[in-house]
């Protein structure tokens, strides 16, 4: 039997009115599979009801029973940032920490260095860049995640920011808030969708969900990945592949990106490109914040050459109260909520659960779940990552407390 493990989880906080009494509905669909037939999470049993709140800290990724039941020790906590958190204390004695990318756990070399025990981190959703990769394949550390778990549930975020944006949604909605009609005002920006060029950047499980549920919009699809997507998959989209991103923003309208944060993507959207990108085009980002540099945003948005941002994700996070992107014009962000709907975090849950049934049983992680594994890339993260690093500056976060 594997000895007693010390298991950390960083979770975001409760809602601020309490953990919820009730929610707005019964329970969540059963899905079957995954599209293309990858199974879903399958634990041996969960003790959480699918459908209620378990991505902050008191609804704790439904594990402690199980967790404890096995004569491990769990401890939960959302302080994460700078080296009093609670996050930086705890993480010296433990085997695994769990995170959640929307709350992210920077796991750098530093705090690595720190955590000699450290053999596995668990990314509760998919996105693992908030661990150093390289220090995890230097340390021999295992890194996977749960994935396909809310690739869908962003993909549908994707296509509601596209719309907001080209229809120019929210200053409409503000428009009514605040006791307003004038009609030439609400749509002084609003366009149809129609017609236009989109295209992603990353066709994998979201961005070939966001091309299939734009289809029927009636636009030119285009898309660029390092692997190309099936000729029939192709044929069905009518889609354009290009084989550079360069190719690709020079002729959408709007752009979707989807690809991991690695380091041949950090900061892939930076003055250079946006130039290159057609005047009034529209960006929309549910990858990860630093791939679009984000002084280069701002300004495009600022000069016009971009008509609107949107997406959900930020760098760091959460973002200093005076991150510019809360605050730039014609931007439709949320907080990273895409992927942590409350359909989302069941599966995640369940994921999280298999991975550690495998870890504590000593039985092989899933193949697609990996990230990094013996030293190496692995799995998942074979396929769509390269070596190296992108924690940087992820110190800012402490920023946000105060
Ligand atoms: P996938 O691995 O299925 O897809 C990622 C795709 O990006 C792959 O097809 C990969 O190519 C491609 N890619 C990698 N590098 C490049 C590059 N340099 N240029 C172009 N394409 C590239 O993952 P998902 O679709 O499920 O998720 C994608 C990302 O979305 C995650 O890594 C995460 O960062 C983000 N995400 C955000 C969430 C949110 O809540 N906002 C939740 C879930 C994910 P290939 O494999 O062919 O090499």
């Amino acid at each position: 039997m594997m000895a007693k493990q010390k298991i950390v989880c960083v979770l975001y906080d409760d809602p601020v009115g309490g953990y919820p009494p009730q929610y707005a509905r019964q329970g969540i669909p059963v899905l079957a599979a995954y599209p293309g037939g990858q199974t879903m999470p399958s634990p041996a049993a969960i003790d959480f009801v699918p459908g209620e709140l378990l991505g902050s800290v008191s609804g704790g990724l439904g594990l402690r029973n199980f967790v404890e039941g096995r004569g491990h020790s769990l401890v939960i906590t959302a302080d994460k940032d700078g080296p009093d958190s609670v996050l930086e204390k705890e993480l010296v004695d433990a085997d695994v920490v769990i995170s959640q990318p929307f709350w992210p756990a920077y796991i750098t070399a530093d705090r690595i260095a720190k955590a000699p025990n450290l053999r596995l981190a668990i990314t509760a959703g998919i996105g693992s860049d908030h661990v150093d990769l390289q220090a995890a394949l230097n340390e021999n550390i295992t890194v996977c995640e749960v994935t396909y778990c809310n690739s869908i549930s962003v993909a549908e975020h994707a296509v509601m920011q596209i719309l907001a944006l080209v229809r120019d949604y929210i200053p409409q909605y503000h428009l009514v808030v605040n006791g307003g009609w004038n009609i030439a005002d609400a749509i002084s920006r609003s366009y149809d969708i129609e017609g236009m060029s989109v295209g992603v950047v990353g066709g994998g499980r979201i961005g070939s969900a966001v091309l299939k549920r734009m289809k029927p919009f009636d636009v030119a699809l285009h898309y660029t990945d390092r692997h190309r997507l099936p000729t029939q998959v192709e044929e069905e989209l009518g889609l354009t592949f290009h084989s550079d991103v360069e190719s690709l923003v020079k002729v959408c309208d709007v752009v979707s990106i989807h690809c991991p944060l690695h380091p041949e993507t950090e900061h892939l959207f930076n003055d250079e490109l946006i130039g290159k990108m057609k005047r009034g085009s529209y960006i929309v980002n549910t990858a990860r914040g630093k791939i679009c540099e984000r002084n280069a945003i701002v300004k495009a948005l600022e000069t016009g050459q971009l008509a609107g941002y949107a997406g959900d994700v930020w760098f760091p996070q959460p973002p200093p109260t005076d991150h510019p992107w809360r605050t730039m014009p014609n931007h439709a962000m949320t907080p990273h909520t895409s992927g942590t709907s409350l359909s989302a975090q069941a599966r995640y849950a369940a994921g999280v659960r298999e991975i550690l049934e495998c870890w504590f049983d000593g039985r092989p992680i899933r193949d697609e779940y990996l990230i990094v594994q013996g030293g190496h890339l692995a799995g998942a993260g074979a396929h769509s990552y390269s070596e190296g690093d992108t924690t940087g500056g992820s110190d800012e976060a402490t920023r946000f407390k105060t």
